[in-house]
């Protein structure tokens, strides 16, 4: 699904040179649900924002779906995108003044879908998540767990075949931390979508099928 082939990343100032990334070979399957750990600094972002397609690598081929990006436009990239991949963030990254609804059909306004067919995709998604009865609220009237959640359904709602997901479970406490990753562990088993997650948490990898670890930019395992 997605595949990796000597995956560098250098980040340059005028005055510093950073390697985030050194050599990375990785393939994730079909279906999988992917870890990466690490400590802080040791190049996890950049590997997920590489994989997502947010970020280009100094070196190295990405494949995705047995597509090779590197001779994408910024058009056809957006566009693959946007099909492919869903998107989750430590941070949720809603957008405040626009209903939990609203939120949801977001990436379906770059499809030529009809509103009603909008609504009607992200009003599923949102069951799917467990939120239905939250359709007309906004963003800071959530928990941090509901946000997450609402998150979780505008990632879905285009139906992609990848999840990329940075500390998902990051600001929550256990309890909605396990909440989030029962909806993630049902979106990969039930759906059979590919998931790639980020966190700090073990307990979190463990439930897992996979689990990569960096170091200082490596793979170590
Ligand atoms: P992690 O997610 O594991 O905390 P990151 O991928 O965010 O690590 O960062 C990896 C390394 O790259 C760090 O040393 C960080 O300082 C550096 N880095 C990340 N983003 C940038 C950037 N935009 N410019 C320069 N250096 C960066
Ligand atoms: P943090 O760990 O600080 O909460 P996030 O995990 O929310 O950060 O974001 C990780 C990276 O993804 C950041 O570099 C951010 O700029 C980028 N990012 C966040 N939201 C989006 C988005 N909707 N589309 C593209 N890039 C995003």
């Amino acid at each position: 699904m997605i595949k990796l082939k000597n995956i560098e990343k250098v980040y340059r100032t005028s005055t510093i040179e950073t390697l985030a990334l050194n050599e990375i070979n990785l393939e994730v399957g079909k279906g999988e649900f992917l870890s990466i750990m690490g400590p802080s600094g040791c190049g996890k972002s950049t590997l997920l924002n590489i994989m997502g397609l947010l970020d280009e690598p100094s070196k190295g081929e990405i494949t995705v779906d047995n597509e090779t990006i590197s001779g994408f436009s910024d058009k056809k990239l957006a566009h693959f995108r946007n099909q492919k991949l869903g998107f989750i963030f430590q941070s949720y990254h809603l957008i405040n003044d626009l209903p939990v609804l609203d939120n949801v059909e977001l990436p379906l306004l770059y499809r030529s879908s009809s509103a009603s067919e909008r609504t009607q995709l992200a009003t599923e998604a949102l069951q799917k998540v467990g939120l239905s009865n939250r359709m007309k609220h906004y963003p800071t009237q959530l928990s941090g767990g509901q946000k997450q959640r609402v998150a979780i359904a505008r990632a879905i709602v285009g139906r992609p075949e990848i999840i990329l997901a940075d500390e998902p479970t990051g600001n929550l406490d256990s309890a909605m931390g396990n909440e989030i990753m029962d909806i993630l562990i049902n979106l990969n088993k039930n759906d059979g979508t590919t998931i790639v997650m980020v966190t700090h948490d073990e307990n979190m990898a463990k439930k897992t099928n996979r689990l990569v670890r960096l170091f200082d930019g490596t793979q170590v395992m």
